[in-house]
């Protein structure tokens, strides 16, 4: 099937292309975001292909059923920026790839926890400059520590465990309850317990209604003084402003983030050279205590092999079945 690839990287045609072996698909990589006006780009296509800031919303799907397009292959797990009762409305199907490498963003996840809390970024810059003071580097033992994890799904209940193999005591809250993480020790608890107790709070579930905001002011207030604060899963979980606030206050004491609530517009791309204009970005760059990464918990090589065949696949079975019946990895 022809296939239009938005929003793609030099990483995301090697592997696409490796995993197409038989040249099975016919495959088009766009530099392109999908917007209303890039969606006419798809008018011969059955099969778009996205990421996880492409915005597919009503007006964009309304378009591109206009155009003929049938299904959406999200190269990704997190389906929060697809309408997808305006799919189902225009009868467009959406697969995705619900579990490509848990390992991956859960390792990243540990390691961004570790190099925050010991300021491993920090002292490599310092000593390739002839700097080695120790002066500001101090850190804790994690050991023993309290850890709150917030949603043990996959990616929460292996950050869960290793959590536990560090000899930590972990917490977690989720309103289902993970059988790995109860075998493993953890100990689920109300939200409030979790904001009060845990020396390190990090975010696993995904962006909903529900979880909007879900670290605002108010669950700031409860935590301890000094919390370390880690984001791995969506940026609009956190109210960034409030986490500013809680940095500059110093309830905050560390703050991890791979995602940002408005990255569309920073992230995947070169900037280096531009000036950058959302201020409330740049103001959590000034923090000292503060480790930014541009979402890139996923990407491994076992990953992106994960992602390219599992989204072939899911684009095959759709050619074979376009009803495409009970399918776990359906979303509409
Ligand atoms: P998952 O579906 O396996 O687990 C999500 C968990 O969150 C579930 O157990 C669910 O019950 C729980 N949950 C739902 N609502 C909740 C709430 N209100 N409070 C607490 N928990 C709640 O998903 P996963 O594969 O573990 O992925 C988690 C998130 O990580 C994804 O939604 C995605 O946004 C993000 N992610 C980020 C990257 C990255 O590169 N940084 C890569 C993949 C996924």
């Amino acid at each position: 099937m022809k296939v239009i690839f938005y929003n793609s990287k030099q990483y995301d045609k090697d592997y696409f292309n490796a995993a197409n072996t038989d040249g099975q698909h016919s495959l088009i990589f766009l530099d392109a975001k999908l917007s209303l006006e890039t969606a006419l780009l798809a008018q011969d296509a059955t099969v778009i292909c996205v990421f996880v800031n492409d915005v597919v919303d009503a007006e964009v799907i309304a378009c591109l059923a206009e155009h003929g397009v049938k299904l959406i292959a999200l190269r990704c797990a997190g389906f929060n920026n697809i309408d997808l009762a305006a799919a189902t409305k225009k009868g467009l199907k959406i697969v995705r790839v619900p579990a490509y490498s848990p390992n991956a963003v859960a390792e990243y996840t540990v390691g961004l926890m570790l190099a925050l809390n010991r300021k491993i970024h920090r002292a490599y810059c310092q000593v390739r400059e002839g700097n080695f003071s120790l002066n500001g580097l101090i850190g804790f033992d994690m050991a023993n520590k309290t850890a709150g994890i917030i949603g043990t799904g996959k990616i929460g209940a292996l950050v869960a465990h290793t959590l536990c193999a560090m000899s930590m005591n972990v917490l977690a809250y989720d309103p289902n309850v993970n059988q790995s993480c109860l075998d493993d020790g953890v100990k689920y608890v109300d939200l409030d317990t979790l904001f009060a107790t845990s020396d390190v709070i990090s975010l696993h579930c995904p962006l909903s209604p529900e979880t909007h905001h879900i670290i605002n002011a108010v669950a700031i207030e409860k935590m301890k003084k000094g919390v370390m604060l880690v984001n791995t899963s969506r940026g609009a979980v956190i109210d960034t402003s409030a986490v500013i606030a809680g940095l500059k206050t110093g309830k905050i004491g560390m703050l991890g983030l791979d995602v940002y609530e408005q990255e569309e517009a920073l992230f995947f791309e070169d900037h280096s050279y531009e000036v950058i204009t959302d201020d409330v970005f740049e103001r959590l760059l000034t923090f000292p205590n503060t480790l930014v990464t541009a979402h890139q918990g996923f990407f491994t090589s076992d990953a992106m092999r994960n992602i390219a065949t599992t989204t072939l696949v899911n684009i095959t079975q759709f050619e074979n079945d376009p009803t495409m019946l009970n399918n776990e990895v359906l979303m509409s």
